[in-house]
C-alpha cells in the first residue's frame, strides 16, 4: 500500500494550523490512491499533540539538535523517517519553514516538489495533476508533477481540516545527525511582541495599514481597532521598507499569503504584489481616500474617504455593534 506522509510544523511544541490543512489534502491524495496517512514531526512536542495530525501513526524524531530549527538537521531527521515508511507523496503547508529545507529534500531524492497548492485534480502513483498560482496571483496554472516522492506544499486555507481524525501510535525516531555537518546554529531568538504571535496566515481577521496612514505612530488606530475586532495586525512592504513594521506583519509577494474570513486595508493601495497576499481572503474591505486606488477593483466593500475620519466613526460603530463600550 502507497504512503502518504504529512509533515507536521511545531512552533513552540505545537502543530500549525496549516499543517492541519496539509494533513487534510494529503487524506483526499491518499483516498485517491488508497494509501495510507502517516504522520511525521520533528522537534519537542507532546504526544497527545502529535496525535491531531489525525494520521494512523505518527513518527516523531527528536534530538538536541532539533531543538531549534536548522535546515541541515532537519533534513538529515526527515530522511530517518522517510527510511522508515518510504512514502509515495508528502504534504506539509507552504511556509518559511518548509520552503527553506523541503527543496533541498526534493534535490538529495531526485523527487519533485510543487508549492502553493491550491487544488488537486488527480493522483496516482508517481504523478500528481494541480492547480497553483503563478506571476503573483495573476493567474493560476495547472501542473503535473512526477516523481518519486512527490513533495507538495499547500497553499494556507486552501483546504479546509477535516477535525479529530485517527489518534494513531507514535512512534520516536532518534536520527543520527552529525553535529559537524550542521553548518547553521540559532544564536538567539527574538520573540515577535506579544500582540503578534498569531501566524497572519493563520488569522481569521486581519486589519492592515499603510503608508496612507502617513506616520508610524498613527499605526495605534490598526492596533486598537485589532483589539476590538479580535484580529491580527497586517502591514504593506511600504511601511515594513520604512522600519514602521516588522517583516513577519507583512501581506504581500514578498510577505505571507493570507486567506482571513475578513481583511480590512487601510490607507493602502492595492499595488499588485499586496493584492497577491491579500485576495484569498473571503471578504475585503478598503478604506482610501482616493476612488482611483486599485484596492477598489478588487475589494468587497470600499469606503472612499479620510482614513483619519472614518476609522474613529468605524471604531465607535464596532465597538457598540459588538457591545465592547
Ligand atoms: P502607497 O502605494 O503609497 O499607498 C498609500 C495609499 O493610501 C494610497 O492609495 C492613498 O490614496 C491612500 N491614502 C493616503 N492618505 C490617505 C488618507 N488620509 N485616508 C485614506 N487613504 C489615504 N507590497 C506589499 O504590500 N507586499 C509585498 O509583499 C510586496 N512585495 C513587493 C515585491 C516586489 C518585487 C516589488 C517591486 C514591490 C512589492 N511591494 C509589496 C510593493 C508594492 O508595489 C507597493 O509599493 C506597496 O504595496 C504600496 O504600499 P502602500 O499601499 O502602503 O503605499
Amino acid at each position: 500500500m502507497s504512503t502518504v506522509l504529512v509533515l507536521a510544523e511545531l512552533k513552540d511544541g505545537k502543530i500549525k494550523f496549516g499543517s492541519l490543512e496539509a494533513a487534510s489534502a494529503a487524506a483526499e491524495v491518499a483516498g485517491i490512491i488508497s494509501g495510507n496517512v502517516v504522520g511525521a514531526a520533528m522537534g519537542p512536542a507532546e504526544e497527545s499533540e502529535l496525535q491531531k495530525i489525525g494520521a494512523e501513526k505518527v513518527y516523531h524524531a527528536t534530538h538536541d539538535l532539533l531543538k531549534d530549527y536548522s535546515a541541515d538537521s532537519a533534513l538529515e531527521a526527515l530522511q530517518s523517517i522517510l527510511e522508515k515508511t518510504k512514502p509515495s507523496f508528502i504534504f506539509a503547508v507552504t511556509s518559511e519553514y518548509s520552503r527553506d529545507f523541503l527543496p533541498r529534500l526534493a534535490a538529495r531524492t531526485g523527487g519533485a516538489l510543487v508549492s502553493d497548492v491550491a487544488k488537486i485534480f488527480s493522483a496516482s502513483e508517481g504523478s500528481l495533476k494541480a492547480l497553483r498560482p503563478v506571476f503573483a496571483g495573476k493567474a493560476n496554472v495547472e501542473v503535473t508533477a512526477k516523481g518519486s516522492p512527490i513533495i507538495v506544499l499547500v497553499k494556507p486555507k486552501a483546504f479546509q481540516p477535516k477535525g479529530a481524525g485517527k489518534s494513531g501510535s507514535v512512534e520516536k525516531v532518534t536520527p543520527n545527525i552529525d553535529a559537524g555537518k550542521v553548518r547553521t546554529k540559532v544564536k538567539e531568538v527574538k520573540k515577535a511582541e506579544a500582540k503578534a504571535t498569531q501566524d497572519l496566515t493563520e488569522a481569521d481577521i486581519i486589519v492592515t495599514g499603510g503608508r496612507g496612514l502617513q506616520d508610524p505612530k498613527n499605526y495605534a488606530m490598526i492596533q486598537e481597532l485589532c483589539d476590538i475586532l479580535g484580529a491580527r495586525n497586517g502591514a504593506t512592504r511600504a511601511i515594513v521598507d520604512a522600519g514602521w513594521r516588522p517583516h513577519s506583519d507583512q501581506v504581500g509577494q514578498t510577505g505571507k499569503i493570507v486567506g482571513p474570513k475578513l481583511y480590512i486595508a487601510i490607507g493602502v493601495s492595492g499595488a499588485i504584489q499586496h493584492k497577491v497576499g491579500a485576495i484569498g481572503s473571503k471578504c475585503i474591505v478598503a478604506i482610501n481616500n482616493n476612488p482611483d486606488a486599485p484596492i477598489f477593483k478588487f475589494c468587497d466593500y470600499g469606503i472612499v474617504g479620510d482614513l483619519f475620519k472614518v476609522v474613529p466613526v468605524l471604531k465607535e460603530e464596532l465597538k457598540i455593534a459588538l457591545d465592547k463600550t
